[in-house]
């Protein structure tokens, strides 16, 4: 899952990148209201998290902004001030939750956990695929309680397949929802972690999970052990 951070304070800017990729998220940095903004409205974000004082475009600007823009993106925002006006006024132009400055990581990331839930039809913190399951609190992935070591990309890459389980996802929706704009495009990269994944957790077979969708991209979806109708791979 891809974040976008609008904090024009480099150290707590760097604190919570460094926080956020330990969480295995792709994380991407503003350090102004008018270039968070632009970011926000060109990048599908699944969430945004918006420091209130910040030079060009305030964060109360930019969510009302972002939000008649028809971004959906959920918004936690940052305050230092912890005036009930300024969360109430945060809430009312559109953000979706609050965090007053100080805070503890901990929170931070308890709260974006909370964001990614509201978007996804999947409530809870373990998801779940045929045997599969992903914690997301623990980063563990285990199929029938046997556990994969997986890299930061693919744990990113099997977290936002099952999170959107039943939906096809064209090549470009995932790699902008799994790598931030560090990434350097290589055309294969997404099949070639998409085949390292499928190793790892050993998705092989007519129950394979993550199935190829041709000229598009791939669909993760519930095992049909009774299918037949054999390999829709291209490969
Ligand atoms: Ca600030």
């Amino acid at each position: 899952m891809r974040i976008l951070v609008i904090e024009d304070e480099k150290k707590v800017a760097s604190f919570i990148r460094k926080g956020l990729s330990e969480e295995m998220y792709a994380v991407d940095v503003a350090y102004d209201g008018a270039e968070g903004l632009s970011m926000a409205l060109e990048t599908q974000y699944d969430a945004i998290i918006l420091d209130v004082m910040l030079p060009k475009k305030d964060g109360m600007t930019v969510v009302r902004e972002l939000r008649g823009s028809g971004c959906s993106s959920p918004v936690l925002m940052l305050t230092a001030r912890a005036s009930t006006q300024d969360r109430v006024q945060g809430l009312d132009y559109g953000a979706d939750d609050y965090l007053t400055k100080p805070f503890h990581f901990e929170e931070l990331a308890a709260r974006v956990r909370s964001l990614l839930r509201r978007t996804s039809s999947e409530k809870s913190t373990v998801l779940s695929c045929g045997e599969l399951a992903l914690d997301t609190v623990t980063h563990r992935a285990s199929r029938l309680g046997k556990e994969f070591d997986l890299t930061t990309k693919e744990y990113s890459l099997l977290e936002y397949l099952m999170r959107n389980k039943g939906r096809v996802l064209s090549r470009s929706l995932i790699q902008q929802h799994v790598w931030s704009y560090s990434f350097d495009t290589e055309s294969n990269i997404i099949d070639v972690y998409v085949k390292r994944l499928r190793n790892k957790i050993g998705d092989e077979g007519a129950a394979r999970m993550i199935r190829s969708v041709r000229g598009v991209g791939y669909i993760m979806r519930e095992p049909d052990l009774n299918s037949d109708e054999g390999e829709e791979d291209d490969e």
